[in-house]
């Protein structure tokens, strides 16, 4: 059977995932969507590379249903409403019908889990590693979507879920999970294979949260950089952070470097957000109606800076943060 073409495939694999009208079945060149008044579209695009983001031998339905969630992370953490995305598909020339069917599948079924249809893109073979790159789309209230730079001195900072599990999990997918137990090593490598993004979450809190961004380079890091953009600092309390059961048995089993681990590695892909104290009640509110655990774990402070005090009230030294692109 001869490989099907690019047109093919944008029939089979991509066109069903385009619900929207505005998507014009994948049919025209390009699609046509209306802003709606009184909102603001949200844009953000994140790209994956065989062999950085993820293995070649990755199941590929995962590997699609991880792009989806990363970039719906960054539009939750915007306070954002999904409206749809687009997707540039470089297919390793090699990939074969069945990689691509699977990749269709996953991203099929994260497109129907958080209602975010296709609305186009590209579909090109490389030689070269398999590269994907997800462009979401939503909207926000116009003035109301959450910024990082809105953290005032004695807010709260906020976390939500449980931190840690994207860096153990990653660990424990390497088959480096020490003594953990095969349902912990499972729990914490889906964690790390199929983030949970926070839409609704970031939906709730436009209009109470001060500031918000997603822990995808890791918590203390990030952190930074919603003080940076606020123009503050911030103390964490490390016994505060938390964690699932998985993630604390990740510590006693001494995976990574522990405690530091969960509080600078990546790929949690949870909400962290600052709020004034006065609202609390309103976050709290927030937590149950989503049954989403959200957690206080320190305030902002005027100082620059991320001080996080580790036992014994003393500064803990946390290892080098986050993975640098460019870097050495
Ligand atoms: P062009 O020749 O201009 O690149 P294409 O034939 O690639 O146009 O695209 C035709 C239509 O199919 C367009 O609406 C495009 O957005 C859509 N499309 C192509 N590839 C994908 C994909 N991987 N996912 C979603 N839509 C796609
Ligand atoms: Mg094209």
């Amino acid at each position: 059977m001869p490989a099907p073409d690019e047109f093919e495939l944008i029939r089979e694999l991509f066109a069903p995932l385009a619900t929207h009208p505005g998507a014009l079945d994948l049919r025209d060149d390009a699609a046509l969507l209306d802003c709606p008044r009184g909102r603001q579209l949200v844009l953000t695009t994140d790209a994956i590379v065989a062999g950085v983001h993820f293995l070649a031998d990755d199941p590929s339905d995962l590997v699609a249903r991880k792009l989806v969630r990363v970039n719906l992370s960054d539009l939750a953490a915007m306070g954002a409403e999904p409206v749809g995305m687009l997707l540039d598909a470089c297919f390793a020339r090699d990939a074969g019908l069945d990689w691509m069917r699977l990749f269709a599948q996953g991203l099929a079924a994260d497109c129907a889990q958080y209602g975010v249809p296709l609305l186009g893109g590209d579909t090109v073979a490389t030689p070269g590693p398999a590269t994907f790159a997800v462009t979401a789309i939503g909207s926000v209230e116009a003035g109301k979507a959450l910024r990082r730079s809105g953290a005032r001195a004695g807010d709260r900072i906020w976390v939500s879920g449980t931190i840690g599990d994207g860096a153990f999990g990653l660990l424990a997918a390497r088959g480096q999970g020490g003594t953990l137990t095969p349902s912990e090593i499972e729990y914490l490598a889906r964690r790390y294979r199929l983030p949970e993004p926070r839409v609704a979450l970031g939906r709730a809190l436009a209009g109470v949260a001060t500031a918000a961004m997603d822990v995808s380079d890791g918590l203390v890091g990030d952190l930074a950089h919603v003080c940076e953009a606020s123009h503050v600092g911030a103390v964490v309390v490390a016994d505060q952070t938390p964690l699932s059961d998985a993630g604390r048995a990740a510590i006693a089993a001494g995976l990574g470097e522990g405690l530091a681990t969960a509080l600078t590695g990546g790929d949690d892909y949870e909400l962290l957000f600052t709020a004034p104290v006065a609202a609390d009640a309103a976050i709290d509110a927030i937590s149950r109606d989503l049954g989403l655990r959200l957690t206080a774990i320190g305030t902002i402070i005027a100082g620059p800076g991320v001080r996080v005090d580790g036992p014994g009230d003393r500064p803990m030294a946390l290892p080098a943060q986050g993975y640098r692109h460019f870097g050495p």
